[in-house]
């Protein structure tokens, strides 16, 4: 039996799929105005896990993530400035250009964290006469209006706003700020399509004229599109409750009647230093920072693994330093095992199993799970069989435990000395490859040329 929290019943409940055979899954994708921070990867580390879990129990996937890749403001309300434009006029470059650079950037530290990628990614701006005809079916139900700039969401046109956070509507009422669009007629109504400005550099012909479309709709067309009115879990951070997310089931609602997802699943911040990460805290580091700190995206793995998803967890290098370690030594148990000979009891074997598969099922316990995996790397009997075990459990964990260091792990300086060897291997300089290979071993590297390529281990 698997047990999830869920944001919208506010408890554990037993995940019971639409499908008993396939899992349907929508996850919030990023934004890509800028590179992703390791808060924004802890959130696609909490996907990694979900989709490992719900596999490692038999379950095919089909799964969803949008790039957000058209503007939306920077806050989540409809108002400030959007992301996409500002990023655009602090590069000078075209907003396109922005979005494919940035996305590349993510879809690249998703590879080097062995994040699964979902089955669909789907570009926002790919699915722009999708969001269209969805607004058309809202307005169609009566769930929306339009104003000179704008067309909204009717959120009073809901038995209730609000069901994943419990807004209370009335005192939203009492608290706002003076409403910035005087035509917007309750506070809590959201632009679905919006009218763009003559000078609005992303903008697409529609119904209403030039426009482009508001960030909630976004998902929502979207997970319609590829799995259907209906679906099993919706995944996202802790700030998408308010906002984002109870939007999409505004939207759902209007659109179908139905809240999309029977399952809602958020991710709670990372923190640094038990402060928000921010730029103007210059504590804001990206999966890059860390390599050339020294530390692996795996070893990054390993530091949130030691924390439930639905915990905060606050980001130190004194952590990190620790994750590091750990991860050192269960890649070496794990060789320690693959060479051992010793029997092992069956019963233990058995136990660890089960307590595995619990603790994954138990809401993703993650750090009971890893508790298990301890036990067997610990184990003073060392076997093939447990090595074996470990590489099982490690399809959930995905921190590839078999894998001698990793060429995309090393320091710049060592991947390029590297990079002129391949050359000049392929050219059959061998006097010019020798040459580098005794430089590696200067620097503390040793080559081993095998089949499958170059394999570079760093001397201890
Ligand atoms: P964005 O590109 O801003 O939409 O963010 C992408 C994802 O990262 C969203 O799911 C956010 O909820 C999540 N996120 C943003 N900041 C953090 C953080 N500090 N810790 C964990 N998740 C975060
Ligand atoms: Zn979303």
């Amino acid at each position: 039996m698997i047990n999830f929290y869920n944001t919208l019943s506010k408890k554990k409940e037993e995940f019971i799929p639409i499908n008993p055979k396939e899992v349907k899954i929508y996850t919030c994708g990023p934004t890509v105005y800028y590179y992703a921070h390791i808060g924004n990867l802890r959130a696609y580390l909490f996907m990694d896990s979900l989709r490992r879990v719900l596999k490692y129990n038999g379950f095919n996937l089909k799964h969803v993530m949008n790039i957000t890749d058209v503007g939306h403001l920077v806050s989540d309300a409809d108002e400030g400035e959007d992301k996409m434009l500002k990023a655009a006029k602090r590069e000078n470059k075209d907003p396109y250009e922005i979005a494919n650079y940035y996305m590349n950037r993510f879809l690249s530290d998703l590879d080097e964290l062995n994040i699964e990628k979902p089955e669909i990614i789907a570009r926002a701006t790919e699915h722009i006469k999708d969001m269209e005809e969805y607004v058309k079916q809202i307005i169609k139900n009566g769930y929306a209006y339009e104003t000179e700039n704008t067309i909204y969401f009717d959120t009073s046109k809901l038995d209730k706003y609000g069901v994943l956070s419990n807004l209370d509507a009335d005192n939203l009422k009492a608290g706002a700020r003076i409403n910035l669009d005087p035509n917007k007629k309750n506070i809590t109504d959201f632009a679905l399509w919006i009218k763009a400005p003559e000078n609005h550099l992303m903008k697409w012909d529609s119904f209403w004229g030039k426009c482009y479309p508001g960030w909630h709709l976004e998902c929502s067309a979207m997970s319609n599109k590829y799995l259907g009115e209906e679906f099993d879990i919706h995944t996202g951070g802790i700030d998408h409750i308010p906002v984002h997310h109870e939007n999409e089931i505004a939207q759902g609602k209007g659109y179908c009647g139905k809240i999309p997802a029977h399952y809602w699943m958020h991710v709670e911040f990372l923190q640094v230093n038990a402060r928000k990460m921010s730029k103007s805290l210059n504590n804001l580091y990206t999966l890059d920072d860390l390599k050339q700190k020294g530390y692996s995206p795996m070893d990054f793995k390993m530091f949130n693994l030691s924390t439930l998803y639905r915990k905060d967890i606050n980001f130190t290098f004194e952590a990190m330093d620790a994750a590091k370690i750990s991860l050192k030594r269960l890649k070496e148990s794990y060789q320690n095992h693959l060479k051992g000979n010793d029997i092992i009891d069956p019963e233990f074997i058995k136990k660890c199993k089960k307590q595995f598969l619990e603790a994954i099922n138990d809401d993703l316990n993650m750090p009971q799970a890893m508790s298990v995996v301890w036990e067997i790397a610990r184990y003073s009997k060392k076997s093939k069989q447990l090595a074996n075990i470990l590489l099982e459990f490690d399809k959930v964990l995905g921190l590839q435990i078999d894998k001698k260091e990793q060429e995309n792990e090393l320091p710049i300086e060592i991947k390029e000395i590297i990079q002129q060897r391949k050359e000049a291997r392929n050219r059959k300089d061998f006097k010019q490859s020798d040459e580098l290979r005794d430089k590696l071993i200067m620097l503390g590297y040793e080559v081993k040329d095998t089949k499958e390529g170059m394999e570079v281990i760093k001397i201890n």
